[in-house]
Order: C-alpha cells, then structure tokens, then sequence
C-alpha cells in the first residue's frame, strides 16, 4: 500500500478558470494528492451544456442533442466547445495557442461511427488535463499531464463502454515513478490498436477508481459539488445531512434505489483492495464528507432512504400459483421478452406481485397483460400505477426489525396508507410502496422518525 491519494475532480470541478484554481489550492493543501484524475469541463451556468455532450453533439451530426429536443447546432456546439477552452486559458494566463490548434485539428477527424463518438467524446478530458497540468506548472507545482494514450491505460474495443485489460495495471503503476503530481484525463483509455475508446458516461470516476487499485492507494478521494451522500434527497428535506460513513453495500442499495452519486462500476476495484473512498465538495472542502468502506461498525440502524418514483405493481392472483413449479420463472420471462427490469416480486401461496418501472410499460402494457393472461392465466390481474418505493438502508437492520415496527407505525399513524412492504433477504434494507401522491410526506415521516432522533 502507498500513501498516495487519487483525486477525481468531476466536471463542475473544473468548469471554469476559478472552479481549476479550487482543484490547484486543494491538491497542493497534501502532498500525498499524486495523481489528479479530471473529467471535462461541466456546466458553468444552468444555461451551458457539458462539454462532452457538445462534443458528442460534433460527432453525431447533432443527433445527440436533437434527440434531446435541445436546439444546438454541430456549428455552435463547436463554438462552444472552442470558446471554453480558450476562455479557460486565458483566464489561467496560459497561451494556450498550441493547444486550441491541436483541438481544432481533433474536432475535424475523419474517423467514422462509434470510433468517431469516441475519440472526440474524449477530447473534453484530454485538453482539460492538459491545461489544469500547464496551470500547475505555471503555478510553481512540478506536475504533468499524464495522457492514457501515452502511458498505456489499455481498454477493450468496445469502444463506447470500453473495459479495463489486465496490462493496463502494470502500466498505470509505473506513474509511481514521477516524482510529481500526475494529472491524468479521465473517461477514455487506448485499445491494444491505438484507438481511443471511452467507458460509459461519467466514465472519469471509473479511471480514478482504476488508478487508486493499480496504485495500492491509501483513499480515491471524489471531489464533487455537494457535501458527500445524503441520508434523503435534499431537495426534499432540507435540513437533510451527508452520510459520514457508509459501506460500500450500503451505497450499492441506496444508489440502485434512485440516488445518484457516481459510477458504481468505480468501486468495485477499490473495494477489492479495501481502499476509502472520499466523497468531497470541492466548493466546501473543510466539510467532511462521506467515507464509503467495507466494513464499518453500525452505530446506527439506518443510514438513508433512497426513493424511487414512478413505479408499478402488476398483480397476479391464481389459486396454489404459489406450489406451481416454474410459474414465478414463466412469469418473469414474460417480462425479459419485453425487455422490463423487475424490481421486487413479493409472492404467496394464490398471489404475487411484480414491480416495475411504469415508463417500461409505456406502449407495452396491453401486450404485456395479454402474453400474462394468455400464458400463465391468472384468475385476476391488476395494475397499480404511480407508486413510489421509499427504501431505508442500513447494515444495523440485519436481525433488527424495530426500525420497521417503528417506520410502519409513523406512517399509520399520519394515515399514509402503504400499499406494499418487503423486507430484502439480506436484511440490510426495507421496501414501503406508496402513492407517489403521499411520497414527499411518507419521507418526511421516515426521516424524522429513523434518522432524525441520532441527530442528538
Ligand atoms: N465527461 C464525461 C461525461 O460527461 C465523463 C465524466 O465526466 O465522468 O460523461
């Protein structure tokens, strides 16, 4: 293990010459900051688009943002792109004539299809870490862009959704040679043929993940714009805090739960070799954060309650379907023909239930109903739509179920009806459906009766 520490900047990071100079102060605050892994510029103003989203915008004719029903042009896309990086430039007093040229020069590939997507969805990171590493030098810091392209980080051909090859580690760890700050773009590597290939969208946490277990780091620190994972959404609670620290279990369920925090995929190497991860705020850099670990002592039942909105319960009733060898399998099938993700499917002995995401449903629906009814004949069937899921979490649930007497009672008794409850097998976390009508206020309920009291 070294004492290094990877930090990922993410877009809203290093959105602007003021945002980069946050990034500098942070990374020259610790010497063990070695390698400063950075996304593309994100949006500045709520009016701005990401960099990478303009940049795909150039590589598919403007399809990208036309399927968005967003009106920018390939033209003003590569305005755009153009003008922020030379509005970076000189605001850092850099000249950064050589480096607009270059990108110029990349913004006219004549690589086609997926190749194409590719190469100039990575230009945002490539250019940006090589001004953030240009403004460290100028600043007096010994530091160099580190480009994937050059040092081997070798990735698989699948050139949108690129994977991680085994040589790449050996390379990446032989970054422990420099003895300065390596500033690495993250979202793409370099196929055995040469070819840049990115990792799906909000790609750049997953090379900071790959580093930070190449490297044996001590913490991959994953600098962002709010103040680590959140007990509930804030935008619903207010008074709402960031979790101080959570397993890396726990995140999996409250992030597959409607949080959204970053690449999940970035964790499971660094939960390999048992290394922290820092969720930190790059705007408030003395709050402390969320620390994702294995293990962690529970010193509280519940550490947050994802939620997710939208949802449907398909109900099925049928005399002894529950001693039906295969009928729950028949079921279930159904729904991979019709390409729907199934949630929970609680079950009994004449009756189960199936939820969905009620946008999988959309068109779908009269079909669906018809392929259940004509194969597995229930005897009823129903759909209850506009559900929402609100999921406490947390490892001091296992063999613990006061939360859930106390969590049942609280919504009883402000008459918020529940419409489904299911506790998961590994006990780490509960399921309470209820009318998306009455979500806000069942969390309110939740959080004041679970989370709150620890408050002290
Ligand atoms: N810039 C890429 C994206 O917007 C990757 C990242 O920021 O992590 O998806």
């Amino acid at each position: 293990m070294s004492d290094w520490i990877i930090s990922k900047f993410g877009g809203s990071s290093v959105a602007n010459a003021g945002q980069i100079e946050k990034v500098r102060a942070i990374v020259e605050q610790d010497a063990r900051r070695r390698v400063v892994v950075v996304s593309a510029p994100g949006k500045s103003g709520a009016d701005e688009h990401k960099v990478t989203d303009h940049l795909i915008n150039i590589a598919t004719a403007g399809a990208h943002f036309r399927q968005q029903h967003i009106a920018v042009t390939v033209a003003r896309s590569r305005e755009a792109v153009i003008n922020k990086f030379s509005a970076i430039a000189k605001e850092l007093e850099l000249d950064g004539n050589e480096l607009l040229q270059s990108l110029r020069l990349d913004l006219e590939t004549d690589l086609t299809g997926d190749r194409r997507i590719a190469f100039l969805a990575s230009r945002g990171e490539h250019y940006n870490a090589r001004l953030i590493a240009a403004y460290f030098q100028r600043r007096g810091m010994e530091a160099q862009a580190q480009l994937p392209e050059n040092f081997g980080f070798l990735v698989s051909n699948a050139c949108l959704d690129a994977k991680v090859l085994a040589p790449a580690y050996d390379n990446i760890a032989r970054l422990s040679e420099y003895s300065g700050i390596s500033v690495v773009p993250g979202y793409y590597g370099v196929t055995e043929n040469g070819e840049i290939a990115v990792f799906s969208r909000g790609g750049s946490d997953l090379t900071g993940g790959e580093i930070a277990y190449a490297l044996e780091a001590e913490t991959y620190e994953n600098w962002t714009d709010v103040n680590g994972v959140y007990e509930v959404d804030p935008r619903i609670i207010a008074d709402a805090r960031a979790i101080p620290r959570l397993t890396f279990k726990e995140i999996r369920l409250l992030s597959s739960k409607g949080f959204n925090v970053f690449h999940l995929d970035a964790m499971l190497k660094c939960r390999n070799r048992k290394i922290p991860i820092h969720i930190r705020n790059t705007n408030a850099p003395s709050t402390d954060g969320t620390m994702i670990l294995n293990e962690r002592v529970p010193e509280e039942d519940i550490v947050g309650i994802a939620r997710l909105d939208n949802m449907s319960y398909i109900y099925l009733e049928k005399d002894v379907l529950g001693e039906e060898i295969g009928f729950t399998a028949s079921l279930l099938r159904i729904f991979q023909e019709f390409g729907i993700s199934t949630y929970h499917y609680p079950t009994d002995k004449d009756d189960i239930a199936v939820l969905v995401n009620q946008d999988d449903l959309l068109g779908s629906i009269n079909d669906l109903r018809r392929a259940i009814e004509k194969e597995l004949k229930p005897d009823f069937m129903d759909v209850i739509y506009n559900l929402s899921i609100l999921t406490p979490v947390g490892i001091g649930l296992k063999n613990n179920t006061y939360p859930i007497i106390q969590a049942l009672s609280a919504l009883g008794n402000v008459h918020i009806p529940i419409v489904m409850i299911d506790q998961s097998p590994s006990q780490l976390c509960f399921h309470i459906a209820v009318s998306n009508a009455v979500a806000d206020a069942a969390l309110k309920v939740l959080h004041e009766t679970l989370i709150k009291p620890r408050y002290g």
